[in-house]
């Protein structure tokens, strides 16, 4: 197929997911597929394989994919694995913790928050204490990576105390999983959760799960929805050998598939942990040098998102300032903490060292407003 007919993007998505692809992602969507052939299901099953051996060297876990954005995954992942008479312990620090809340709120469970504000990360003293005095507590959420500031929870001093209290761990590693080396049976995590659209470098359509499978096998009936019921759709995933409950997104499964085989050719998650790390490395080196300022410390930033703060000069707007960037080939994102104006600068996708070169040249061009445009 000559990949050179495929029309460029008008501009690069500097976002946390969707992201920017490569034409090799996008180009193996160009043919359909039968859910219920061995070819359809071959390949679900391989990237089932592959997802549990990214996320452990450890044996016991087991991988489903679910339908739907992120947030789909997360909501199955807390309705399945919470049993009647249950109760979750969320630690939040940003939108996406406050998200896992808010479902627990919906569905009716027993939970309780610890919300360490936006700018701290969780408290591993107040855990410990909260664990010690709430027996009822039998299970522990929190986002790996919070896309809110970009911040870097300390999941395996967490997960350290969740084990230690025999509890169960769920991670959100949505926007991290595939862009920082990690496993899950060092982090003690029994559910780690992710997405397609992320640091995987696919297209957006489904998320998945990596859970430990005796963990997960003692879940059925737990589910208080049909569609998100995660025990029934793994098993039947699981005995239908690569077979999804209903329609499934096969353009976006195929080229999930792509988009791993990228990620192995591209050296594995070692090696591109490495170019997100430079490629952030090096945009905030730049934006400080034209005199932004980022959000966090960087002892808590990611390399995945990076907020900066809002300068405070007349001339600078942000919608203004996106519109003038967005015009010049880069598409950035606005911020999402209450307390002050930031906006967000996401570095993962099929982006390199000249992209953000280019975008440092045209973030100069374009932060402040100018009456020629
Ligand atoms: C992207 C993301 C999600 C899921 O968001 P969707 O919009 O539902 O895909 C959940 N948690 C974190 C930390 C994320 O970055």
């Amino acid at each position: 197929m000559d990949l050179n007919v495929l029309p460029d993007n008008p501009y690069l998505l500097l976002t946390p997911g969707p992201l920017s692809t490569t034409k090799g992602v996008k180009s193996v969507m160009l043919r359909d597929w039968c859910t219920w052939d061995d070819d359809y299901n071959g390949i679900v099953e391989s990237i089932r394989e592959q997802l549990v051996r990214l996320s452990t060297s450890a044996s016991g876990y087991t991988c489903v994919l679910m339908q739907g954005s992120g947030t789909f995954s997360v909501e199955a992942t807390i309705t399945t694995a919470l049993p009647r008479g249950g109760k979750l312990l969320v630690l939040a620090n940003g939108a996406y913790g406050r998200r896992i809340a808010q479902i627990a709120g919906r569905l009716d469970l027993d939970f309780t928050t610890l919300d360490s504000g936006d700018l701290n990360p969780p408290d591993l003293d107040k855990i410990a204490n909260t664990l010690e005095v709430d027996p009822h507590i039998t299970h522990v959420a929190v986002v790996h990576c919070e896309t809110t500031t970009g911040m870097l929870n300390p999941v395996e001093e967490i997960g350290r105390l969740v084990k230690h209290y025999g509890r169960s761990y769920i991670v959100d590693a949505m926007s991290s999983f595939g862009g920082i080396p990690m496993d899950m049976a060092d982090l003690n995590a029994d559910y780690l959760i992710s997405s397609a659209n992320k640091c995987i470098q696919g297209v957006p359509g489904f998320g998945f799960i990596i859970a430990s499978q005796c963990i997960l096998e003692k879940t059925e009936g737990n589910a208080r929805s049909l569609s998100l019921d995660l025990f029934d759709q793994w098993r039947v995933m699981n005995q239908g050998k690569g077979k999804w409950r209903f329609t499934s997104p096969t353009h976006v499964v195929r080229a999930f598939a792509r988009a791993l085989e990228e990620l192995e050719n591209e050296g594995g998650i070692s090696a591109r942990f490495a170019r997100y790390t430079a490629n952030n490395a090096l945009l905030i080196k730049g934006m400080k040098e034209l005199g932004f300022t980022p959000l966090l410390a960087q002892e808590y930033q990611s390399p995945i998102i990076t907020a900066f703060l809002n300068p405070e000069h007349p001339k600078f707007e942000f919608f203004e300032f996106y519109h003038r960037l967005k015009k010049r080939g880069y598409v950035i994102y606005p911020g999402k903490v209450t307390q002050k104006d930031t906006f967000r600068i996401g570095n993962i996708g099929d982006i390199d060292t000249q992209h953000i070169e280019g975008l440092l040249a045209a973030v100069k061009e374009s932060m402040y407003w100018q009456p020629d445009g």
